[in-house]
């Protein structure tokens, strides 16, 4: 069932059951109302024939002496012996009692416990009755005389409230055709919106244009539907952008290292026989293309969570030392390159991968550090339960403007610079990645013509905590 149709269901069942609950309170208190002023007149007329009664003994038999009863018009009474027998009546030929069942009850309790009371009583081919029965006891004497009822029809009562109930009934059902209509009218407007938004996103499917919007009017809960909707266009187009360059840049490195190799194999079949210098072209771009392709498997397992590490708690120090003692190698006089390390340097990771991540900051720094420059890596422990690695260097620096996306994937700062040294813009993305999977962060700081020093953060290996 559409959300619509539950709204307007809801709508329509809400209304209803308002509605009957006022129809029911509206009936109950207008009868209630009237049988009260039934009631009344009852009350009011019982007393004042009751305090112009006289009762007494006439033979040693107790009777009762009613006033002129005419005057009573609207209302029927009849003055009942204790044996239960009508001494009077205003009614010329009403044999009947009015009520005998209230005086039978009545007989059976102690005068003291007799209480005017009010009741309903039903006689054949007639309408209901309402009868007000109270107890003639006599002022000085306290005996019981008799009983006085007085009587009036409930059927103006009845007629009452059988209109009112047809009123309440006819306006009951005309309020439910125009509440079920109304429903469905507000349960479209307030699920047009949402259709807007269903509309936009099936036009968006169908031209698979992801810089279409959804048109947010308003700012309530379908509106911040529409922005997120929005937002979640901003960030799949950011993403599918970002695939398309990862892919064009992809493309664009194979390409190279292809059109080498492709060029001196031609040579070679030109030639007819194998020439060094060629296979030795071949064989370096054949292994440009196999780091490629294996940097860029590294970075898609990182993305997918799924990196291949072997942790185990390891001591930094020792491999700290021994990255410097290889770029020191690398190096080969040209940059000193020194360690420095302070405090317990122990985590939790893969030694491997970590000693992948320095190696490759320090061949950086020694990559883009002039002659005769430092190379600083430095290992201390923080107060905040973390292990800082650092490598800084004296080298050129990174201009302010390419320091937020150098961590991206093939982004070089210099890219005829860095393409002549191989470099295929990867390795940045692909130490984030790993620090990353570590629980740790990498941070860049560098000035054009000072040096540049890259932070590693690592979590210090707890014990209790692994
Ligand atoms: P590449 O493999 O091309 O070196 P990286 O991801 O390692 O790629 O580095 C990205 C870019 O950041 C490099 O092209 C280089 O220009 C710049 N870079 C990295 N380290 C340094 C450094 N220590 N000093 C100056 N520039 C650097």
């Amino acid at each position: 069932m559409s959300i619509r149709t539950q709204l307007a269901i809801w709508y329509s069942a809400v209304f209803a059951l308002a509605l009957m609950l006022f129809g029911v309170g509206v009936y109950a208190i207008v009868s209630l109302t009237l049988i009260q002023q039934v009631d009344a007149t009852l009350e009011e007329s019982a007393s004042v024939i009751a305090s112009r009664s006289a009762g007494g003994f006439q033979d040693g038999e107790r009777v009762i002496r009613l006033p002129e009863l005419d005057i009573f018009r609207a209302v029927f009474v009849e003055a009942i012996g204790i044996d239960g027998q009508i001494l009077a009546s205003s009614m010329i030929s009403f044999t009947q009692h009015l009520d005998p069942e209230v005086i039978k009850t009545m007989r059976d309790k102690p005068v003291a416990e007799q209480h005017p009371i009010f009741t309903i009583a039903h006689h054949a081919k007639a309408p209901p009755i309402r009868v007000y029965t109270y107890p003639l006891v006599g002022q000085k004497s306290g005996q019981l005389f008799g009983y006085l009822q007085v009587a009036t029809s409930l059927e103006h009562v009845n007629r009452a409230t059988r209109g009112l109930l047809i009123t309440l009934l006819s306006v009951g059902a005309i309020g439910l055709i125009v509440s079920s209509v109304a429903g469905a009218a507000l349960a479209r407007r307030a699920m047009l919106p949402v259709e807007r938004i269903t509309g936009a996103a099936m036009e968006i499917y169908r031209t698979q244009d992801l810089d279409r919007r959804v048109d947010v009017r308003a700012n309530d809960e379908v509106g911040r539907l529409g922005l997120a909707f929005n937002e979640m266009l901003d960030r799949l187009g950011d993403l599918f952008r970002s695939q398309q360059r990862f892919v064009a840049d992809v493309s664009h490195e194979m390409r190279t290292p292809l059109t080498v190799i492709r060029g001196n194999v031609d040579l070679l079949r030109a030639m007819g026989c194998a020439d060094r210098e060629s296979l030795d072209a071949i064989s370096s771009e054949a292994d440009r293309m196999t780091r490629l392709v294996s940097d860029l498997l590294l970075l898609s397992q990182a993305d997918a969570g799924m990196l291949p590490m072997h942790c185990k708690p390891v001591d930094l120090a020792p491999l700290v030392t021994a990255v410097a003692r290889s770029g020191n190698i690398v190096a080969d006089g040209r940059v000193s390159v020194q360690a420095f390390v302070t405090g317990e340097l122990v985590v939790h990771g893969d030694a491997d991968r970590i000693k992948q991540v320095l190696l490759n900051l320090v061949e950086n720094a020694i990559k883009h550090t002039p002659d005769g420059g430092a190379v600083r890596l430095a290992g201390t422990s923080t107060d905040a339960g973390m292990v800082l690695l650092s490598v800084s260097d004296t080298g050129v620096g990174i201009p302010e403007e390419d320091l937020p996306h150098v961590f991206e994937r093939f982004y070089r700062v210099d890219k005829s610079r860095s393409r002549a040294h191989g470099g295929a813009g990867l390795g940045l993305a692909i130490a984030k990645s790993i620090i990353e999977a570590h629980g740790g962060d990498i941070e860049v700081q560098s000035a054009v013509g000072a040096g540049t020093t890259f932070n590693v953060w690592l979590p210090s290996y707890q014990p209790n905590l692994v």
